[in-house]
């Protein structure tokens, strides 16, 4: 690839000759030409710039200057030309660096890097005359003005350097170790890297994480999978919202979630907050129950019962009044934009579990019930589920229970699949009549003396 640098201060790229950059040179690699601007000046002064039409303060660099400084580097002969076809096969980029340009991100270097010449047009002063850009763009240039961040320097030279080796380092050939591309913040799924450590193994008091020293490489890929997403929602909640959805799999939404992140299976990804539930929410969760509880009631149950139990149990009314008594019930609630889209329902303190479900010696009398766990259809597989229930678990354990009690339908495999992924195991069954019809429950415990998320362990 041919880099075209033109500046008013050509020396300014003399640095681009060092490191992997200047081994790339030698190596045939890239072909790095800086030009000073002022060869294709004319007159006594070689004068590059005037005063702005319209007044105002600074200089502006002429066009009849930069143009035919353009016109020269466009007709440079390339490698990929053949003689036949001049231009044919090769693609040139005119890169305007300016702060008012498109910001420069890893997808644009990506694609910067399939491009045979670019050639940078460093400006000064108060900038390069618009119709540079202009007139090159209805000549059929491909034209790009880049901004490097939200500041403003003296001149382009810096952000044509910060270009050029973020292009280059993506040509093959360029990394020693290709592997080092692979994870790299901005790439892949389009997260943040995550911390990264050396020897010594303690540092000042700061020991390295002792998985990494585990050998357990799955381990090893999943906390640094967990670290990055961490980073980036904290870091950059931008680049959180805006990951290639395709690419994170479950544990990474639970994550995300956790992180007040909410990737839906359709659409686009929104921040959500998992809180207590307020007295407010009761008429929001009364609807939101309405709506989930007849998804996760079996087949065999007929409506009509399905509808008595929410007109008795899931009320407007019903959830006031827990909301109202919170040492008795405990309700989180996972709130997207004002809308309440999942809740767990916990009972705690003493005989907090049905009659039903103590089974003297596998299921304790003394656990926390959790009484209902869901999530709107359009947001399951979103993390959310995940997060509510690791938050129950946790707020269960704050009032002193040692364990978490749940009913769920022996015939609903995926939520006991769930349930296990969160540290919940089978203890029972029970057996009840709903409406005349006979429901059979699987009954699951979970231990919440041993801390951390059994999802991530
Ligand atoms: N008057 C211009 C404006 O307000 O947008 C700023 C001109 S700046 C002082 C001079 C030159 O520095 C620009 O023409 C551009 O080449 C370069 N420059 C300054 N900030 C930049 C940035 N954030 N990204 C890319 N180039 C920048």
């Amino acid at each position: 690839m041919r880099f075209d640098l033109i500046s008013i201060f050509p020396d300014y790229f003399t640095p681009l000759t060092l490191s992997l950059m200047g081994k790339a040179e030698d190596a045939g690699l890239v072909t790095l030409a800086a030009h000073d601007l002022r060869q294709w000046a004319t007159g006594k002064h070689r004068s590059v710039d005037d005063t702005p039409y319209g007044g105002g303060a600074g200089m502006v660099m002429r066009a009849d200057v930069w143009a035919r400084a353009l016109d020269d580097a466009l007709a440079t002969p390339l490698a990929c030309e053949n003689a036949e076809a001049a231009t044919a096969s090769c693609r040139r980029v005119l890169a305007i660096p300016t702060p008012s340009g498109t910001p420069l991100t890893q997808p644009v270097v990506e694609d910067l890097a399939r491009a045979d010449q670019i050639i940078v047009a460093c400006g000064r002063y108060e900038g390069i005359d618009a119709r540079v850009a202009q007139h090159y763009r209805a000549a059929g240039v491909e034209v790009l003005e880049f901004s490097i961040g939200d500041y403003v320097l003296n001149g382009g030279e810096v952000a044509a350097m910060v270009l050029t080796e973020a292009v280059a380092r993506l040509l093959d050939g360029f990394m020693g170790n290709p592997d080092s591309l692979v994870e790299e913040s901005h790439s892949g799924a389009g997260l943040l890297e995550y911390p990264v450590f050396t020897k010594p193994r303690e540092f000042r008091g700061l020991v390295i994480p002792d998985v990494l020293v585990g050998g357990n490489h799955a381990a090893i890929e999943r906390w640094r999978r967990d670290l990055a997403i961490e980073k980036t929602a904290a870091v950059r909640p931008d680049l959180a919202l805006e990951l290639r959805a395709e690419s994170l799999g479950r544990e990474d939404r639970a994550t995300l979630a956790a992180c007040g992140v909410a990737y839906p299976r359709e659409g686009s990804a929104r921040p959500v907050s998992i809180r207590h539930g307020e007295p407010g929410d009761a008429a929001q969760l009364s609807a939101l129950a309405a709506r989930t509880f007849p998804e996760a009631c079996p087949p065999e149950l007929p409506r009509a019962a399905i509808d008595a139990f929410i007109a008795a149990e899931l009320g407007p009314d019903m959830f006031e009044a827990m909301l109202a008594d919170s040492t008795r019930h405990r309700i989180l609630v996972a709130q997207i934009d004002a809308h309440l889209v999942g809740y767990t329902l916990t009972i705690v303190g003493q005989g907090a579990i049905p009659p039903e479900l103590v089974c003297p010696g596998r299921v304790e009398a003394d656990a926390a019930y959790l009484s209902k766990c869901y999530v709107d259809a359009p947001w399951r597989g979103s993390g959310i589920a995940d997060v509510l229930v690791e938050a129950a678990a946790r707020d269960a354990a704050e009032h002193g229970h040692a364990s978490l009690v749940l009913g769920t339908n022996r015939a609903n495999k995926k939520a006991q699949a769930f349930y296990k992924r969160h540290g919940f195991r089978r203890r029972s069954t029970r057996t009840f009549d709903v409406g005349g019809v006979l429901n059979h429950d699987v009954v699951m415990v979970r231990d919440l003396t041993r801390t951390g998320n059994p999802t991530l362990a």
